[in-house]
């Protein structure tokens, strides 16, 4: 069984009052484990497409399932309580909150999803550790490089162990070497499973990823696998 399949998903922006077609009938699937990668210029629709598989935005038509559960059609409540559960977020701009430390904003999604704080702060040290981010606790994220914040933004996005991990121009921000450094991570915890989606306009990113699928105009127009066989549709 896939982790997402999509069907007919169709998204209109508003934007100052005029209607911005975004997403305009994507069909996807992605199969667990696999390392998806979204690319395509600006404007294509990427973010917003992710924005859907996420539940960060609703789509106008179209239907979404994460494992067996139809959740298109999720008021906000719980899709908030299976995005705790299931889904992690890395951001551009790592979205971390600024004057919570690192331990803090990295614990805060676990204890959010009901688990102890000793969980918590156990579940935190071993991904900080992993991410080789030892000594950086009582760090704020302003006091840390953008390599450093978006390591913690993973750390973060991962801290309950999501079916699915979500990536949405995850260097986009980020010099030469923090580029590398965070792909090397993402290709490590797709190398222990993890399903990744990723978008990036970066096409040298994607050949990180098993199969990329290129966005123009709201529509999938090209799809190449590396490496693997595709996903049986
Ligand atoms: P990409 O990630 O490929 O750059 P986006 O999904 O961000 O594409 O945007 C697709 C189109 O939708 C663009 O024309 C963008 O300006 C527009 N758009 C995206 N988000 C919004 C929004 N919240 N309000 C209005 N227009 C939006
Ligand atoms: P990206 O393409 O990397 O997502 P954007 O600059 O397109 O970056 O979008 C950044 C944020 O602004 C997103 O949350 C998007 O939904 C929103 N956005 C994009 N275009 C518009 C727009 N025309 N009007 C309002 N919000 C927008």
């Amino acid at each position: 069984e896939p982790i997402v399949r999509a069907r007919g998903l169709v998204k209109t922006h508003q934007a100052d009052g005029v209607p911005v077609k975004a997403v305009r009938g994507v069909d996807l699937r992605v199969e667990r484990g696999e390392f998806l990668a979204i690319t395509g210029p600006s404007g294509a629709g990427k973010s917003t497409l992710l924005h859907l598989l996420g539940g960060l935005d609703r789509p106008d038509s179209g239907q979404i399932w994460l494992g067996d559960k139809r959740v298109d059609t999720y008021g906000e409540a719980r899709w908030a309580v299976l995005r705790r559960r299931s889904i992690g977020v890395v951001f551009q701009f790592f979205n971390l909150i600024s004057n919570l430390t690192v331990a803090d904003n990295v614990e805060l999604p676990a204890l959010l999803a009901g688990h102890s704080t000793r969980e918590a702060r156990q579940a935190r040290a071993e991904l900080l550790a992993d991410l080789g981010l030892e000594g950086r606790e009582r760090s704020v994220p302003g006091e840390l490089s953008g390599g450093e914040q978006q390591r913690v933004a993973l750390a973060r996005a991962l801290v309950n162990h999501p079916s699915l991990l979500l990536a949405d121009e995850p260097a986009g921000s980020l010099d030469s070497k923090g580029t590398r450094e965070v792909l090397r991570l993402l290709s490590r915890y797709h190398e222990r499973g993890q399903t990744i989606v990723m978008v990036t306009h970066d096409a040298r990113l994607a050949s990180a990823a098993d199969r990329v699928i290129h966005l123009f105009d709201g529509r999938i127009v090209d799809e190449a696998t590396f490496g693997k066989e595709p996903p049986r549709a």
